[in-house]
């Protein structure tokens, strides 16, 4: 790619990044962050793609979901897709192995929650790993948590083994406002703050800052903004940080449960 000539040409359009989006008459689109049923359109074909080659570098979820994507979107022929991936198996961050008998090895258990727009958007296509047609992975998932709903007694211990009460977040009225001044703030504000730049002492030992660090794995030294990023993306989960009962799981590890399904589905369409 490189040593081509077309290298660094490559056409991005439409770039949203580049544009502002606003409700006038000649943008009669809906905007990209606002998933909904509106955006699960088939549009007329025009066949601009239908000759297209598409080499997907990574079979992690972006890679597999963007393989979906242009299929259902882009029209374009599943058999010319390709992956490229570096590993024996598919999936990236998303691992696991073992099964339901002997146990699992996973890096990490996936939180999850119904806000997930594209990704519950595309698994509600993808046939359920175990239940019949017509079920979806969306419907099997569904159908576990809602049967078996999240909720931890002892979400905090301490003083070795001590379930930590945690029914209030203790954070004082000082504290809430800057946590509203961060919510407010604009995001090139930011560059370079880390959070506790920020906080004062009192936030960073609230149980309110336990209970949000241990659910993203955040320490104080790291980026106000990546924090303020996830404030506004699961700010409707914070009644349910203290027992997380906001959250949702998958039944077994992420890998079983999600990429093998849509693993699977690709490749009946086609996908190499
Ligand atoms: C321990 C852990 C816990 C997490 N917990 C949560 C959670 O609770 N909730 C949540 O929503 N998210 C969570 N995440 C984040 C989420 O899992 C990741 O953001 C997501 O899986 C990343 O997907 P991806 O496809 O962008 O990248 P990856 O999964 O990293 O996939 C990238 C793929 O590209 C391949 N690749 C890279 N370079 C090349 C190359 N040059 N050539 C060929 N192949 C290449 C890699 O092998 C890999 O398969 C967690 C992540 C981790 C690691």
């Amino acid at each position: 790619m490189n040593k081509t000539e077309n290298h660094r040409k490559v056409n991005h359009q439409p770039d949203a990044s580049q544009t502002r989006l606003q409700n006038v008459p000649t943008n009669t689109m809906s905007f990209p962050d606002q998933i909904g049923n509106y955006q699960r359109n088939i549009g007329l074909p025009d066949g601009k793609f239908k000759d297209s080659k598409v080499y997907i570098v990574g079979s992690g979820i972006a890679g597999l979901s963007s393989a979906y994507y242009f299929i259902r979107e882009g029209q374009i022929p599943a058999e010319n897709i390709t992956f490229l991936e570096q590993l024996n198996i598919e999936g990236g961050s998303l691992d696991g192995s073992g099964n339901a008998e002997t146990g699992y090895i996973i890096r990490g258990g996936r939180e999850m929650d119904f806000t997930y727009e594209n990704f519950w958007d595309m698994f509600q296509d993808i046939p359920a790993l175990e239940l019949p047609k017509p079920y979806s992975v969306l419907d099997e998932y569904r159908i576990v948590n809602d049967n078996d709903r999240n909720h931890s007694k002892a979400r905090l211990i301490h003083n070795k083994g001590e379930i930590k009460d945690f029914s209030k977040f203790a954070l004082n009225k000082k504290d809430q406002l800057v946590v509203m001044k961060l919510l407010l703030a604009k995001k090139e504000d930011l560059d370079d703050l880390t959070i506790e730049d920020w906080f004062s002492q009192t936030f960073l030992e609230s149980n309110f800052w336990w209970f949000w660090r241990t659910m993203f794995a955040f320490e104080n030294w790291q980026s106000l903004l990546e924090l303020k990023l996830y404030f506004h993306r699961f700010l409707h989960a914070i009644d349910g940080l203290n027992d997380l009962s906001s959250l949702v799981f998958p039944k077994y590890n992420q890998y079983d449960t999600f990429v093998v399904p849509l693993r699977k589905h690709l490749q009946e369409l086609g996908v190499k």
